[in-house]
């Protein structure tokens, strides 16, 4: 069994190690056919791509796709899902730069709206000691995500469950329903088993992915094949997976 593409992968040009190209070259290394560049969007405080980087890192992606015609290198972006009405860190400028629209809820993204947003985290950090915001805030995550796939059209969430709980079933009605995947991230523990288990009643497409940092991590999938498997998926779901 192998990986055929890596479609979460970092560089520098957010928190990343490595230059496009480096991760490029590596993917061919390990035999990928694909690559896709999704750093953070910019509404990752400290690690947000630049909006004006977006045409250097378009024209970047361009010339690598000429200079390696072994591989498909897509660019990409892990937008952030800012607050419960699921608008996300993207917009009309940015959006015909991409080949692919990853989503995801991370704590370091900046509110939408200062107060309304902010609650979000705020429940999120708490629901770790106290069951209250626990069952509070799951509702608030599962409205965010619901609400971002049917707003846009988003390729993949990426780790869902990971920074706070959700509601698998309802998160994957809706993926379903709009051609949505859901990633098994192999940095991430998520989705987990249980969360497998429970999207997998629905007719969802996986992808397994690295979310690489560092070259070194490119293509990496272990682990979450493990989860896959201990859950029972049927692997010909997973798209970026072959069984040969
Ligand atoms: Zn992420
Ligand atoms: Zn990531």
């Amino acid at each position: 069994m192998k990986l055929i593409g890596d479609y979460h992968t970092h560089t520098i040009y957010s928190h990343g190690r490595n230059t496009i190209e480096e991760n490029v070259v590596r993917a061919i290394e390990i035999g990928l056919k694909e690559i896709a560049i999704c750093d953070h969007g910019p509404g990752h405080l400290g690690f947000g791509i630049k909006k004006k980087k977006i045409t250097e890192m378009r024209d970047e992606v361009d010339r690598l796709n000429d200079k390696y015609p072994d591989i498909k290198i897509l660019l990409g972006m892990e937008c952030n899902i800012l607050g419960r009405d699921g608008k996300i860190d993207i917009d009309d400028f940015t959006l015909p730069h991409l080949d692919i629209v990853l989503a995801g809820y991370h704590f370091g993204s900046m509110p939408d709206k200062l107060i309304r947003d902010s609650k979000i985290h705020l429940y999120n950090y708490l629901s770790k000691k106290n069951k209250y915001y626990y069952h509070k805030v799951k509702e608030m995550n599962t409205d965010a995500f619901v609400n971002a796939i049917k707003k846009y059209d988003i390729d993949l969430i990426t780790h869902p469950g990971a920074k706070g709980p959700i509601f698998y079933e309802e998160v994957a009605q809706i993926a379903a329903s709009r051609n949505t995947a859901l990633e098994i991230n192999n940095s991430h523990g998520h989705l987990t088993v249980e969360g497998i288990k429970k999207t997998m009643k629905y007719d969802i497409n996986y992808y397994i992915n690295s979310d690489a940092h560092h070259i070194s991590d490119i293509g990496k999938f272990s682990k979450s094949l493990k989860r896959a498997k201990e859950a029972g998926l049927d692997l010909s779901k997973i798209v970026n997976l072959s069984q040969e």
